[in-house]
């Protein structure tokens, strides 16, 4: 398991129109919607990315995939920096890392069948071979490689013939005709029904141990990525707040944060996506005592000072309303942005690792 691609330290802030909406009357406001995050994706290994709706999860991605710039900070391949990739650097980056969204309905074009849609994304990355036989051979193996056999009965249906769960495949498939190394999974299964949404998530498990895939999977549901991802990193209000290993981040979880999403977890055979909420007016006051689920989720447009899940936090100490917690590791590579953890040195359980 080697880094194939990692965030350092990247922010999107992204500036509002002004009269967008009442409430902003200044100049210069902007969404943050993403902070100061790091992440690093490994070959051969799925990392989820956790956290309620509104909280940078797609954002992170879309940065990932080069849809648009950071505002600060680094994406790097392989080591190296990208940086305002563009024409052919472009197309080989997106070669390397691809992306697979919720609503396969929506990113399948309903006036082509699948061997449109795979035939396109193989030529584009010169995978289609030279003759027809070439060609044939390449889309077979797709649709094998997605689980769609035999491949004959898919390849000339449009995406309105197939079942949910079997145009998220040709999704998937259309993603690996590059043969990336990096798959971004923005809620993959959540628009499918219940009872696919293992099989589909089996299938990217598979596809990452044959293909030695980077695989970043982005839910609101933390119950599957225990079962689905080795690494687990959970996302607030646009920061990162705990990562580790998933066995560990949902048996053990340091930050308070993790552990509300954890209490209010659905039981796993019914995972629901938690509804696009988008009206985000939270305000940053700090009550006395917290009930966590009865405030909302900050503004990022002014978010919080200090600790930004502090309004919600029924831990939160003074300090926690004016500083920044950084990360802190803790044992068995697991960290947490916390200030709980900032103890002596060598104190049981939480060893203060600095800033990052
Ligand atoms: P969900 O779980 O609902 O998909 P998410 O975690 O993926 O949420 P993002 O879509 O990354 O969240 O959005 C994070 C914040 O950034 C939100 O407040 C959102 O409104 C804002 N945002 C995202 N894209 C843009 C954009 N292009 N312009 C302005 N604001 C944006
Ligand atoms: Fe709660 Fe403070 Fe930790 Fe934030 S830093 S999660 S407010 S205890
Ligand atoms: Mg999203």
């Amino acid at each position: 398991e080697r880094v194939v691609l990692e965030a350092r330290a990247v922010s999107k802030h992204f500036p509002v129109r002004r009269g967008a909406r009442s409430l902003l009357g200044g100049p210069r406001l902007a969404v943050h919607a993403v902070d100061d995050v790091s992440l690093r994706l490994r070959s051969g290994s799925v990392t989820a990315l956790v956290g309620e709706s509104g909280s940078g999860k797609s954002t992170v991605a879309r940065l990932l995939a080069q849809l648009y710039p950071a505002t600060s900070g680094e994406i790097l391949l392989d080591g190296r920096p990208v940086r305002a990739a563009r024409g052919r650097a472009l197309r080989a980056y997106c070669r390397h890392v691809q992306m697979v969204f919720q609503d396969p309905f929506a990113s399948l074009n309903p006036v082509h069948t699948v061997r449109y849609h795979l035939t396109r994304a193989l030529r584009i990355h010169d995978r289609a071979g030279s003759g027809r036989q070439d060609l044939e051979r390449a889309l077979t193996e797709l649709l094998e490689r997605v689980q769609l056999t035999p491949a004959g009965r898919y390849l000339e249906s449009f995406p309105h013939e197939l079942s949910g769960g079997q145009r998220q495949r040709v999704a998937i498939a259309r993603a690996m005709a590059a043969d990336p190394r990096v798959l971004l999974a923005d809620e993959p299964v959540s628009m499918l029904d219940v009872s696919i949404r293992l099989g589909v998530l089996n299938l990217l498990r598979d596809l990452k141990e044959r293909l030695d895939l980077a695989i970043l999977y982005i839910t609101h549901d933390i119950a599957s990525a225990r079962y689905f991802a080795d690494e687990t990193l959970v996302m607030y209000a646009g920061r990162m707040v705990e990562g580790g290993d998933s066995e560990t981040v949902t048996q053990r979880p340091a930050h308070p944060y993790t552990r509300l999403l954890l209490a209010s977890a659905p039981d796993p055979d019914r995972v629901t996506d938690g509804g696009g909420e988008d009206d985000r007016g939270g305000d940053a006051t700090v009550p006395e005592e917290v009930d966590p689920s009865s405030v909302e989720p900050p503004s990022l447009i002014s978010p919080p000072p200090g600790c930004r899940f502090h309004p919600r936090c029924p831990m939160a100490m003074e300090r926690c309303r004016t500083q920044t917690p950084p990360r802190f590791d803790l044992d068995g590579g697991q960290w947490a942005a916390c200030w709980l953890y900032d103890t002596p040195a060598g104190a049981p359980g939480a060893q203060p690792a600095g800033a990052t």
